[in-house]
């Protein structure tokens, strides 16, 4: 029988006057990486310490690995539960080799069977060779593996990371993270990640959880939050969005959408900047108000019709400039119907 690596009931957590979790249900799937994102507040952090027994839930109840480790009443402390902890701030000992750093939580295994766990860590990081080196004589993304590998030693029932990457630099932190997804998925770890970085969330979660207000407002694959959110919050969290008002005959300024029937009230339709192709032309209805430049092409910014704000891309050949003119449409089956929210 598989066991739920991670269940929340109901979670709420306060802290005198505010609310930072109020009413989380979740439930993980056994070998499976959640990303859980959401602006800075919305409690992300709290539900994560929550889970690993650093913050006591006010009510409802986490179960890890199916045993019950936090009740609202009775509280296991973090290092009676199955999970394993990696920070921004790669705490290692300073004192400790390499070695003994990722060896601290197998003190007592014996001799020979630490070592050989430790050996494998190392070559799962990608570390082999580093046991002998101090904390100080590592990059920072060394660093990280080494806090990845210590907290994997006592092979946890679950990992959690909160902001792990953040320190680092642009290039190092997608090859980490990538590195990373990959020694979860070789070891079957189930993890959740704390991000603010929507591209991270939607490179390495099995499922996204996108956080508001202390609640979950969807939880979903990396294509259903991105091109399906629930709402115009969700929507524009996960990227960039064009909002486009819904008239009665099913149409926007960009054309006609598919409509199952009736858009709800206040509906609008969400597209993506991908989703949208200009076509030059002086006399279109779109007018380009702003221009950025991305090395593989270029944001654009359009009004079209004076009023309706539309964002799109295109390659890095032949991108219109401000102040230039044209038509705009949508790919077909792209465009979804979103109630705002806000
Ligand atoms: P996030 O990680 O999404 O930025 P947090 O979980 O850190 O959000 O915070 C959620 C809310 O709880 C915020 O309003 C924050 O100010 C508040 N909060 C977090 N930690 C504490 C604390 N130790 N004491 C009081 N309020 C806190």
């Amino acid at each position: 029988m598989t066991v739920t690596p991670l269940r929340l009931d109901a979670v709420v957590k306060t802290y005198e006057d505010v609310l930072a979790v109020d009413g989380v249900d979740l439930e993980l799937a056994p070998g499976e990486l959640l990303a859980l994102v959401g602006p800075s507040g919305c409690g992300k952090s709290t539900l994560l310490r929550s889970i690993a027994g650093l913050v006591a839930i006010d009510t409802g109840t986490i179960h890890l690995a199916g045993a019950l480790v936090d009740d609202g009443r009775d509280h296991l402390p973090p290092e009676r539960r199955p999970a394993g902890l990696v920070f921004q701030e790669h705490a290692l000992f300073p004192h400790l080799t390499v070695a003994d750093n990722i060896g601290f939580g197998l003190r007592d295994h014996r001799t020979d069977e630490r070592q050989t766990r430790i050996d494998e860590l190392l070559e799962l990081v990608d570390l082999a060779g580093f046991g002998d080196r101090f904390p100080h004589e590592l990059s920072g993304g060394e660093r990280q593996r080494v806090a990845l590998a210590r907290a994997l030693a006592p092979s946890p029932a679950l990992m959690l990371f909160d902001e792990p990457f953040a320190s680092l630099d642009h290039n190092l932190r997608i090859k980490l993270r990538h590195d990373v997804a990959a020694a979860l998925k070789a070891t079957g770890t189930p993890a959740v990640f704390v991000t603010h970085d929507q591209q991270e969330a939607l490179a390495i979660g099995d499922r996204i959880a996108v956080m508001r207000n202390g609640r979950i407002r969807q939880l979903g694959t990396p294509a259903e939050v991105y091109h399906q959110p629930v709402d115009d919050f969700v929507a524009a969290f996960m990227g960039t969005a064009s909002f486009l008002p819904i008239a009665n005959d099913a149409t926007t300024v960009l054309g006609p959408i598919d409509l199952d029937g009736a858009a709800p009230a206040d509906a609008v339709a969400m597209v993506r900047p991908d989703d949208i192709v200009f076509t030059a032309s002086a006399t279109g209805e779109a007018e380009i108000v702003g221009a950025a430049y991305h090395g593989s092409g270029w944001h654009l910014h359009a009004s079209v019709h004076d009023g309706v704000d539309v964002y799109f891309t295109v390659g890095h050949l032949d991108a219109p400039a401000v102040g230039d003119r044209g038509t705009l449409a949508l790919t077909p089956g792209h465009c979804q119907v979103v109630v705002p929210r806000r």
